[in-house]
C-alpha cells in the first residue's frame, strides 16, 4: 500500500474520545489505541472532566493554560489512570515545547534554550506522574489482575524507556493488547521482529503507521519513512508523529551539510 493510500484510508475513519488523555482517535472500527498515551481507547467512553479540559487546552495552543490545569488535577490525586493521562498531555506538550525551538534563528539562540529548558521541565512533571500512576497500578494489578491495568503498566514503562519491566509486563497480556504491546515493544527496540508485528496491524490501527514510520527510519528509508509521517499529520493531531517528523527533517539537513 502506497502512501496516498494511507492518507485516503485515513480520512474515512470514525473518531473516539481517549478516556484517559482526552485526545481525538481515529479508528477502523471498535476499540483502537490512544495515539498519545497509548491507552486502549473504548467507544462511547470518556475521559475526566478536568482531563478533557486540559487535553482542549493543550489542541487549542494554550500551553501554559494547559499545564496548569494538569498540575492542578493531579495533585494530591490517587487515581491511576487520571495520572497516566495527564503525564502523556505533559509528555505530548514537551514535544510540543522542544519543536518551537527554532535552530534557524540568528544571534545566540536564547528563546531556543528556553523552549528546550521549559520542555526538560514539562518531561521532568510527566516522568513524576508516569512513577506515580505505575506505584497505584501495580498495586492494583497485584490485588485483582485485572487486564486494564496490566496494560496500563506496559504502556507507562515503555513510555518511561524501562525495557525490563515493559517486557516483563508483556508476558502477563492477553489479546489485542498483548498484540499491539508486542508490536510497540519490537518497534521501539528495532527487534528482527518489528517488520512482521506492524505488518499484522497495518489497516487495524492508526498508530501502526507511526510504528512504520519509526521502523523505515531505523532501516534509513528516510523518503518512506517522510511519506508515511505527512499522511499521519495532514490527518490527525498526533504530537509524537510530528516531533519526529520534525526530527527526521534536522536529521536530513545534518546529513546534507
Ligand atoms: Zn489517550
Amino acid at each position: 500500500m502506497d502512501c496516498s493510500t494511507y492518507a485516503k484510508e485515513l480520512k474515512s475513519l470514525e473518531k473516539l474520545r481517549c478516556q484517559y488523555c482526552g485526545s481525538t482517535v481515529l479508528t477502523y472500527g471498535g476499540s483502537t489505541f490512544c495515539h498519545i498515551c497509548e491507552g486502549l481507547v473504548l467507544p462511547a467512553a470518556s475521559p475526566p472532566e478536568p482531563i478533557s479540559e486540559a487535553y482542549s487546552m493543550f489542541a487549542s495552543g494554550k500551553i501554559a493554560d494547559a499545564k496548569e490545569a494538569l498540575s492542578g488535577a493531579c495533585k494530591g490525586s490517587q487515581n491511576a489512570r487520571l495520572l497516566f493521562g495527564a503525564a502523556n498531555i505533559f509528555d505530548a506538550i514537551s514535544d510540543w515545547e522542544y519543536s518551537a525551538a527554532d535552530y534557524g534563528r540568528p544571534g545566540f539562540m536564547y528563546e531556543n534554550s528556553n523552549s528546550i529548558y521549559a520542555s526538560l521541565d514539562t518531561t521532568s512533571k510527566s516522568k513524576e506522574m508516569l512513577y506515580k500512576s505505575i506505584k497505584l497500578l501495580l498495586q492494583e494489578y497485584t490485588e485483582s489482575k485485572n487486564a486494564e491495568a496490566s496494560y496500563l503498566l506496559f504502556a507507562a514503562n515503555i513510555k518511561l524507556k524501562r525495557k525490563v519491566y515493559a517486557f516483563r509486563q508483556l508476558a502477563e497480556l492477553e489479546d489485542e493488547p498483548s498484540k499491539y504491546a508486542n508490536t510497540v515493544y519490537a518497534a521501539e527496540y528495532s527487534e528482527k521482529s518489528a517488520k512482521a508485528h506492524i505488518d499484522s496491524l497495518l489497516g487495524k490501527h492508526v498508530n501502526s503507521l507511526y510504528y512504520l514510520s519509526k521502523y523505515l527510519i531505523h532501516l534509513r528509508k528516510f523518503k518512506a519513512a517522510s511519506d508515511v509521517l505527512d499522511a499521519i499529520n495532514s490527518n490527525v493531531f498526533m504530537p509524537k508523529a510530528a516531533y519526529l517528523m520534525q526530527r527526521l527533517k534536522l536529521l536530513l539537513e545534518e546529513t546534507r551539510l
